[in-house]
């Protein structure tokens, strides 16, 4: 049955519960997992990137497993989510957080076909393949939660960057149908989406671009990892029970809808 609403969540409101982060050997994916873990959660952190991803599990002690996992593969994505699972002892939530940007720059005519494919492998067709394998683990959770990655270029349509930015719109569509198939069953599915963040794989952006985002936000500073993080802890707590097939778009105001 799905939860009631709990006020004031608590720290400690993550303790116990039992996280799988793709994408998580760096970048937002490493700092859900770091802020996850800080709120009581146990976390299996799963990517392609094996010895940065065994480090940072090492680094973040008893709590954090690593799982190698190519997510263009569907047998390595279920022997992922099932080597997880078993860890973990059961599955909670999943956070769908891997993603690849190989279009950016690149403008429509001159995208290549196998970097489409490449880019809906990875930030399309493996979200919906770890949800799916995760869902008999998460049926049998009190409370359960996906959170997918989108981004606000779906939002406000980046050019040059044409098969991310749909990739993200089909997830932003995915979150909604999915939450419409899986709220009977107690299991909330909803999607941020971060505008221009301060992480590595952002450090391409020149800076010209960077100062054009601030200036067109709000709030009018850079993008941080913990802007995120608050809103994904938000997202896997009891507080937000009966918030299901939304999009929260992160960006200081950057876009508005
Ligand atoms: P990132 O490149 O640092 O992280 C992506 C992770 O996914 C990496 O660790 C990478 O190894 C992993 N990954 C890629 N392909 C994989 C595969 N085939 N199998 C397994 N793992 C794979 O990028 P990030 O900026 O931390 O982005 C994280 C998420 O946030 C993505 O979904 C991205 O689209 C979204 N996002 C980021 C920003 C931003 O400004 N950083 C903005 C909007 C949305």
């Amino acid at each position: 049955m799905p939860e009631t609403l709990v006020p004031n969540p608590s720290p400690e409101a993550l303790r116990g519960l039992r996280v799988l982060i793709t994408g998580a050997a760096r970048g937002l994916g490493a700092e859900f997992a770091k802020a996850v873990i800080q709120s009581g959660a146990r976390v299996v952190l799963a990517d392609v990137l094996a010895p940065e991803g065994q480090a940072l599990a090492t680094e973040l002690g008893e709590r954090a497993h690593f799982v190698s996992v190519d997510l263009r593969s569907s047998a390595s994505t279920q022997a992922m989510v099932e080597q997880a699972a078993q860890w973990l002892g059961g599955l909670d939530a999943v956070i769908n957080n891997a993603a690849i940007t190989n279009s950016g720059g690149v403008a429509l005519q001159d995208l290549s076909e196998s970097v489409w494919d490449d880019v809906m492998a990875v930030n399309v067709r493996a979200p919906w393949l770890v949800s799916k394998f995760a869902l008999p683990f998460l049926e049998q959770s009190p409370h359960a939660r996906i959170v997918n990655l989108s981004s606000d270029t779906a939002l406000w349509g980046a050019p040059n960057l044409m098969a991310y930015v749909a990739s993200k719109g089909a997830v932003m569509a995915m979150t909604r149908s999915m939450a419409r198939e899986l709220g009977a069953k107690g299991i909330t599915v909803n999607a941020i989406a971060p505008g221009l963040t301060l992480v590595e794989a952002t450090q391409y952006v020149p800076a010209h671009r960077h100062e054009h985002y601030m200036k067109g936000r709000a709030i009018p500073r850079a993008q941080v990892p913990d802007d995120l993080s608050s809103a994904v802890l938000f997202l896997l707590s009891p507080a937000s029970g009966f918030i299901t097939g939304q999009v929260i778009p992160i960006n200081g105001g950057f876009v508005m809808n």
